[in-house]
């Protein structure tokens, strides 16, 4: 039987992020990748430089004829761009009783560009997370999720459990934007801390990647922490292979 998984993300041109990193993750495990577009944006290696909506009623749409159709065995979200998109999703999810949901919560790109309108984490906090497997915020994500202000592994701890309390299963903060490590946060009701060290110089689609390769081991069955571990190891390679191709950050080839 083909394993498949659903990306639910931004349209990113440079394809180092968004539904088309999604993709090819999703193919380096085997995982055949359905993709439902959620937001468009005009961005190259250097940045994000604008960003158009997808209605919420026409992410419903391509949803719902997709999934009357087919039913993937993970799904994860990225940039959802606005409530009435978050909304939609929330309830594909629920009338499809979509199981291994990755929900990653894109707010802002690494070059400061917002990626979601400002009501946008509220609705995740209300409606998204209760019905996710796993969330996968970055500190910044993090902080804005939780409302605590990030500064060391114990101030990750103390948001994980604080945006478990949402309804996530589990939450997993990467951490490689702490200062002086990049160890990530497995939090499942008890907190499992992955090791990492920070690869040096600017990558696009860091997010996007690790969220997609969890999704992805997810579809193949694994559990939260495995596939975690996986995912981590994954991310190891992928900065080994990333490369340059423009002006900005590096790529990931996966
Ligand atoms: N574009 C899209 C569609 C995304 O989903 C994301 C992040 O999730 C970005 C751009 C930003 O990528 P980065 O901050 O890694 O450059």
């Amino acid at each position: 039987m083909m394993i498949t998984a659903l990306t639910i993300a931004g349209f990113d041109p440079s394809g180092g992020a968004g539904l088309q990193q999604d993709l090819k993750v999703f193919r380096s495990f085997g995982v055949y990748g359905l993709s439902v577009v959620a937001a468009l944006t005009a961005q190259n290696s250097a940045g994000v430089a604008d960003v158009a909506p997808v209605a919420g009623k026409f992410v419903a749409r391509q949803l719902d004829v997709l999934l009357a159709d087919m039913r993937p065995l993970s799904v994860k979200t990225g940039m959802l761009y606005s409530v009435e998109n978050v909304n939609a999703v929330a309830r594909t999810i629920r009338r499809y009783s979509l199981a291994n949901v990755v929900a990653d919560p894109v707010i802002l790109s690494s070059t400061g560009r917002s990626l979601c309108m400002k009501n946008v984490p509220a609705a995740v906090r209300k409606n998204l997370l209760p019905l996710c497997t796993v969330v996968t915020p970055n500190i910044h994500e993090a902080e804005v999720l939780s409302g605590i202000g990030i500064r060391t592994e114990e101030d990750m701890e103390k948001a994980a459990v604080r945006i478990s309390e949402f309804g996530a299963e589990a939450v997993i903060i990467t951490g490689g934007h702490l200062a002086g490590s990049a160890n990530d946060l497995v939090y499942d009701g008890h907190a499992h801390w992955l090791e990492g060290r920070r690869a040096a110089g600017e990558y696009h689609g860091t997010g996007c990647t690790f969220s997609a390769a969890l999704a992805a081991s997810l579809a193949r069955g694994k559990g939260v922490h495995e596939a975690a571990v996986i995912a981590k190891a994954f991310m190891r390679r992928a900065f080994r292979k990333s490369f340059e191709t423009g002006k900005g950050m590096r790529l990931f080839n996966v």
